[in-house]
């Protein structure tokens, strides 16, 4: 993986940060080319720190979770201008550096006995113990059987390594028992009951949120965008005009930015964690001299920076404007 250092080197804080915020919820196939744009574009956390907000928010289009990007901006430029802090506790007081981030950051790149906890950890350390529980609810416990097998040295490459083995050995529906180095002290493969662990936590039921959406396209193909809040869902990412997302919306021409010409074209569906949402789109082809609504502007779709849900929709416009 690109953000590994090679055997013998450093780990470069920076780059160990800004992976670890990127693989948050992520997989590593989906992390990989924003982490070498990122890199390329900001190489040290100097150049991120003076970055212009909205080119990283548009940096960051697609990869999800977009309060990731609002606090990696902000965290920075905390770091730039004092450095990072070398220990777990002083790391976790960063924006957007939670428990395990600031345990695999003080481990990998400080060298600090921490116990670095992710899913795929969570996944070992169910199986090793047969825990009872599900990991996130006893995370404290979980921390602490990792914490007990670390060894005197190399914390660095111990983390990564049981993050390794849970990903690629360890795995959820097939874990390689026969070729795994922690089998003789694995209670769950004893038991040949792996695939019992961890223990699932009751579901969540999932919102239903609806919502309506106004694409205008100019005769250069450019469409009209806005700035969602700094705060929120997709805070501050762009996006077409519309309602807010909740209930089914009484008055859809009501959210439209200007009157005139819209035609429904269908709609488009979009899950996120806590709520599946349905967007009716609107559409409407208007003049090279169509007004610009007080802090919108016009951008082709490719160059705006869209999140995902915002490029179904505009797909969907685009596509039954033929
Ligand atoms: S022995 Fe099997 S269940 Fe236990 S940690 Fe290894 S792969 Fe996972």
């Amino acid at each position: 993986m690109p953000w590994r250092a090679e055997p013998g080197e450093t780990a470069d804080p920076y780059r160990v940060w800004l992976s670890e915020i990127m693989l948050q919820q992520t997989t590593v196939a989906a992390v990989k080319s924003y982490y070498e744009t990122f890199l390329t574009r900001w190489p040290t956390i100097a150049d991120l720190a003076a970055a212009d907000d909205g080119d990283v928010m548009a940096a960051w289009a697609g990869l999800g979770y977009y309060a990731r990007a609002r606090n990696l901006v902000a965290c920075a430029r905390v770091v730039a201008a004092t450095g990072f802090p070398v220990s777990r506790e002083g790391l976790a007081g960063l924006p957007g550096v939670g428990d395990y981030t600031s345990a695999a950051i003080a481990a990998i790149a400080f060298g600090e006995p921490a116990p670095v906890v992710d899913g795929n950890v969570e996944r070992v350390v169910a199986r090793l113990t047969r825990l009872a529980r599900p990991p996130k609810t006893v995370r404290r416990e979980v921390e602490a059987i990792v914490a007990a097998m670390l060894p005197a040295d190399r914390p660095g490459d111990f983390a990564q390594a049981m993050m390794d083995l849970g990903a690629t050995i360890c795995t959820p529906k097939s874990p390689a028992c026969g070729i795994c180095p922690l089998r003789e002290g694995c209670a769950a493969s004893a038991a040949g009951d792996m695939l019992d662990y961890p223990v699932k936590a009751p579901r969540r039921a999932r919102s239903v949120w609806h919502g309506v959406a106004f694409v205008a396209v100019r005769p250069d193909g450019a469409i009209l965008l806005r700035r969602r809040p700094a705060r929120g869902l997709l805070g501050g990412m762009a996006e077409v005009f519309g309602s807010a997302w909740g209930g089914p919306v009484a008055v859809p021409l009501e959210h439209a930015p200007f009157d005139g010409g819209w035609a429904g074209v269908g709609s488009i569906t979009h899950g996120f964690t806590h709520a599946e949402l349905t967007v009716d789109v609107y559409s409407a082809a208007v003049p090279a001299d169509a007004p610009t609504p007080a802090g919108a502007w016009w951008a082709l779709p490719d160059d705006a920076g869209l999140p995902t849900v915002m490029k179904k929709v505009v797909v969907r416009a685009l596509a039954m404007a033929g």
